[in-house]
């Protein structure tokens, strides 16, 4: 008799879990508590252009594996990612680079890195000792307090709500200079787009006999129907729900449509970052991701909201206890977690299918 799994949520790691059980033959039930499948990544149609729900999503990757995986279930469009950050000085290039540094520190890039690396020498010496313990001492020891100041506190104390001091650390490893002028966004081999769109790509994974979703499903914390069902019970959303308590933190976002002309001056750029001021974090052209970069009808913004969806966990030392106290007993009373609010961390896409796949192999190894 075939093996019966049930997963908790639709997303990328849901979803590439439950493909790989049911080429393994599994019986596979997905329960999604929205009404569409894709999670964070989800996405839909207006007027032909294709808008990402939840905030501007590119898959890239080094890894071949997860590449080739999320290539079997719908043709991928090769996408030069580019950003600007708004600042007092002007826009420049996001990640900084040569082409920011010069406009930053007004000079040319020689003079601008011999000046950016004085400012971290200051910096080191003032925060001697301090350097791994908040965000903000991370940033100011790594960049030096101009590029802090111009680009990164207003957006981090925004995105955030708090100060940067009480932002985690290891956020700031999220940052990096690049030293060229590409003004490409990401450096990985496949930097890519689904051609028809993510919530496309995720009905052909899910659309496999073995595998049956339920949506407007969602599992809380009475699990004992669930562990008796099934031979095997994988969570990819928070833990908290499952034990009857509340989620761990996270910070939430809400999003809507603006206008933002500029875009018109930079049509190569998808995503603007505003640095320097306002209420909104970063605005996103999906006319640019969908091949028409002069139309402005489809621009998104995004801001913090505390009715927003849950997306980035806010990983200070006390959260991660309570994840990994919430984990361990769910996974005592059978039920295996991971993924992006399952693991409470940030993961990109492609860490998402491989976590998704892992878990599923590695199950499936053991009952072999
Ligand atoms: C704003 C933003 C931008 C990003 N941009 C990029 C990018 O450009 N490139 C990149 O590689 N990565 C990006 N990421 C990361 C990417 O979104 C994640 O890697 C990916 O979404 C993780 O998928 P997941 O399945 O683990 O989680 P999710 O997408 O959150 O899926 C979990 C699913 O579980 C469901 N669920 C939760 N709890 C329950 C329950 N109790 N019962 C039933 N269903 C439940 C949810 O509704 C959801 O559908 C970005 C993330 C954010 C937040």
């Amino acid at each position: 008799m075939k093996k019966k799994v049930a997963i908790i949520g639709a997303g990328f790691t849901g979803l590439s879990a439950a493909r790989t059980f049911a080429e393994a033959g599994y019986d596979v039930q997905v329960f999604e508590k929205e009404e569409t499948i894709g999670g964070v990544c989800s996405d839909y149609e207006k007027d032909g252009c294709i808008i990402q729900k939840y905030g501007p999503h590119i898959f890239h990757t080094n890894d071949e594996t997860a590449y080739k995986f999320v290539c079997r279930f719908g043709e991928m469009k090769k996408f030069e990612h580019r950003a600007k950050a708004r600042t007092k000085m002007g826009f420049i290039d996001y990640p900084i680079n040569y082409n920011s540094l010069e406009i930053l520190y007004a000079t040319d890039v020689e003079r601008a890195i011999h000046m950016m690396n004085d400012d971290i020498e200051i910096a080191k010496t003032i925060f001697e000792g301090e350097r791994d313990r908040n965000f903000r001492v991370a940033a100011i020891c790594n960049l030096g307090q101009r590029i802090y100041d111009e680009v990164i506190h207003h957006y981090t104390k925004l995105q955030w709500q708090r100060d940067p001091h009480q932002v985690p650390f290891e956020v700031f490893s999220r940052m990096r200079i690049s030293y060229d002028r590409t003004g490409l966004f990401f450096p990985d081999r496949w930097v890519c787009l689904p051609v028809k769109g993510y919530s496309v790509l995720f009905a052909a994974m899910a659309n496999h006999p073995n595998i049956h979703i339920q949506p407007r499903h969602v599992v809380a914390c009475d699990l004992d129907w669930l562990t008796d069902e099934y031979d095997y019970t994988i969570n990819t959303g928070p833990c908290g729900i499952l034990l009857g308590e509340e989620n761990n933190e996270t910070l939430k976002l809400e999003f809507g449509y603006i206008d933002e002309p500029a875009f018109s001056l930079m049509p190569q750029h998808g995503v603007i970052n505003y640095c320097d001021s306002g209420p909104f974090t970063r605005a996103t052209n999906y006319g640019m991701f969908n091949g028409i970069p002069g139309c402005l009808d489809f621009i998104i913004s995004e801001r913090p909201s505390k009715n927003g969806l849950e997306l980035y966990p806010v990983r200070t030392k006390n959260n991660i206890k309570i994840h990994e106290d919430q984990k361990e007993r769910l996974m005592r009373k059978g039920v295996h977690t991971v993924g992006r609010l399952g693991d409470y961390k940030y993961i990109n896409m492609d860490q998402a299918v491989l976590n998704g796949i892992g878990i599923a192999k590695s199950i499936i190894e053991w009952e072999e």
